[in-house]
């Protein structure tokens, strides 16, 4: 199926690995140009240097951390300088650290709302008035927002916002012919995804392979997702070819999350 990328232009916040990377390999993949970002220059730059070379694809690399609004700013006006516009966003960030809800202090609630909350706002208004007729936005959220994890009480609480600014925006949007959708990932195997293992292997005193094998027992699917399979079905939802989709939330979780 031809999803209609070829020579789309589109930002990927906190690519330089795991779901980000994912997403902008797709899109690369599939013939757009991609503005990459992230807060590590070496990072960055040599995860863009890896995606030209694998796709042959125009890639940008910036420096932007996504808790700086002037950043974030800055990194969308240098694609729109070197490309004239936008056609699709997918809105990533790192996660707020784990433990227990009322442990946090408001300074770790206050870093985790700009983190993932309004990273997002920041970033979409940044983005939707370079953006045309048929431009798409996507975030990344959680299995949390459905089914709350043990000890990501902050994870839980921002991602729920994400996903009501996303229903938002999909309304407020729509007059513009701009989509707003968001994906779930379940358990895909990146650095994120082995941080936490570790944790709550140390916390029950299992080894890191049993707490790995556990979390997959759960997943009908019987595998971690991987960031292709996460990376495909972004590329997707941000593509022409999901024309008709917005407001909504896909799973892309193995069948991992048992609410219907
Ligand atoms: P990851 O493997 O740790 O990668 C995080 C990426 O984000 C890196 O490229 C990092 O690059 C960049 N980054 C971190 N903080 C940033 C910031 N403030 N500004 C810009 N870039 C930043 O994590 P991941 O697994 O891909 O997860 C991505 C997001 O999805 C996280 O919020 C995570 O909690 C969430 N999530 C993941 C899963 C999963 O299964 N993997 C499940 C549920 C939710 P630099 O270090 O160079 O900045």
């Amino acid at each position: 199926m031809d999803l209609g990328l070829k020579g789309k232009i589109a930002l990927v916040s906190a690519a330089s690995k795991g779901l980000g990377y994912g997403v902008a390999r797709a899109l690369a993949r599939d013939g757009a140009k991609v503005s990459i970002c992230s807060r590590e220059a070496g990072n960055v730059e040599r995860t863009a240097q890896s995606l030209r070379d694998e796709t042959g694809a125009d890639i940008l690399a910036s420096v932007c951390d996504v808790t700086k609004p002037d950043q974030i700013t800055a990194w969308v006006e240098q694609t729109v300088a070197a490309w004239g516009r936008i056609d699709a966003l997918l809105v990533n960030a790192g996660g707020p650290p784990g433990g227990l809800a009322l442990e946090m202090t408001d300074a770790q609630w206050q870093s985790a709302f700009e983190l993932t909350l309004m990273s997002s706002v920041r970033m979409i208004r940044a983005a939707v008035p370079h953006m045309t007729e048929g431009g798409s936005i996507l975030t990344i959220t959680s299995s949390s927002i459905r089914e709350p994890i043990e000890r990501l009480g902050l994870s839980t609480v921002m991602r729920s916002g994400v996903a009501g600014l996303v229903k938002t925006l999909a309304d407020e949007l729509a007059g513009k012919q701009i989509r707003v959708n968001n994906l779930i990932p379940g358990r895909i195997d990146t650095e994120r995804v082995a941080q936490l293992d570790e944790a709550a292997a140390k916390r029950s005193g299992l080894s890191v392979e049993e707490v790995r094998a556990q979390s997959i027992a759960r997943i009908p699917l019987k595998r971690l997702g991987t960031t292709e399979d996460f990376g495909s079905a972004a590329a997707f939802l941000l593509s022409p070819a999901a024309a008709y989709i917005t407001g909504a939330t896909l799973r892309v979780d193995g069948g991992m999350m048992r609410s219907i």
